[in-house]
């Protein structure tokens, strides 16, 4: 074990995520302290009897004073609170970072309320279950997948490097790039995904009751892939289609668009047309694991 990368860390929220990373920077004693702050009393007691941290809080004044690092852990929708919370409590020089599904708007809901000598990292790393809270988090969540952050321009380079030896420590491959590109690249990527798994699975649970039986009876055939992903927390999500309103609006219109021509294919009996896709898809398949992201 090395030097720890910083002298003080606070988790804003220690769900599933907050409290992964924290199992790693015990695991890896990559902070000389460190505090949670959660908002309700139930995840505060978990998170003192698994241990993930030195000290829990209510306050987000109490637990970002003294911190080097303050990681950002709640649905995005909470920023901007969050961020006026701690504002006049921040140690100059710290870096506040976060994991948020959404880049753009996480910079515009912080930027107004954090002071100029504080450094801005915004990150998210591309691991997640579709179950929450600290008693789910494990150390293993971020290893050999890749964590994006999105430093508004002129962000010191040295904070990004801080940040980016951390999600280094915990497994993941970093990659820098602008706040919008990854809005873009995760609507199709993530947050279609989602909303198409929320959609059949909501339909399904339209059907009338006969059907809606052997829909869960025979799930195998398919349905169940999409129960696992439509099983994610309601809040974070509700949160992720507000705030990456515009990238997911324009590519759903791409995909209502591919599905309409489907659609078609089908009702013209185009067999050529439905194989060709479906090759093409097993194609990605075939790539998604053949890069070790399956
Ligand atoms: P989680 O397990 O539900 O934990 C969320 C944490 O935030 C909890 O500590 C919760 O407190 C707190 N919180 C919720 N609403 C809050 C509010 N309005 N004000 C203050 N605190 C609040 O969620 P998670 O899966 O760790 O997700 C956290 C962040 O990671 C989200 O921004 C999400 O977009 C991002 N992310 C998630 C995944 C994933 O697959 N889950 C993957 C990558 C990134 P209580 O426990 O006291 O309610």
């Amino acid at each position: 074990m090395g030097e720890p990368l910083f002298d003080r860390i606070a988790y804003i929220g220690i769900g599933l995520i907050g409290s992964s990373l924290a199992r790693v920077v015990r695991r890896d004693g990559l902070a000389r302290s460190s505090i949670a702050c959660a908002r309700s009393e139930s995840t505060r007691v978990t998170a003192r009897d698994l241990d993930l941290v030195d000290e829990v809080t209510s306050s987000i004044a109490e637990a970002v004073r003294d911190a080097d690092l303050v990681m950002i852990c709640t649905p995005v929708g909470a920023y901007a609170a969050a961020a006026r919370e701690m504002a006049p409590h921040l140690s100059p020089g710290a870096i506040v970072s976060d994991v948020g599904s959404v880049k753009e708007t996480v910079i515009r809901d912080l930027v107004p309320h954090l002071p100029a000598n504080v450094h801005l990292v915004p990150g998210h790393p591309i691991a997640g279950t579709e179950k929450s809270g600290p008693e789910n988090g494990f150390a293993g969540l971020f290893q050999g997948r890749w964590c994006i952050l999105t430093p508004p321009e002129g962000t010191a380079p040295a904070a990004v490097e801080r940040v980016r030896a951390l999600w280094r420590t915990a497994g993941m491959e970093v990659d820098v790039m602008d706040a919008a590109h990854h809005d873009r690249v995760l609507a199709i990527t993530s947050h279609l995904p989602h909303l198409i798994a929320y959609t059949i699975v909501g339909t399904a649970d339209d059907l009338e009751e006969d059907l809606r039986r052997e829909v869960i009876k025979y799930s195998a055939s398919g349905f169940r892939d999409f129960t696992r992903i439509a099983a994610s927390d309601p809040v974070m999500w509700r949160d992720i289609f507000l705030q990456n309103r515009e990238a997911v609006l324009d590519t759903l219109q791409r995909f209502t668009e591919d599905l309409t021509a489907l659609q078609r294919a089908i009702r013209r009996g185009e067999g050529n047309t439905l194989e060709a896709l479906f090759t093409r898809t097993r194609a990605i398949r075939r790539s998604i694991i053949d890069a070790k992201q399956a």
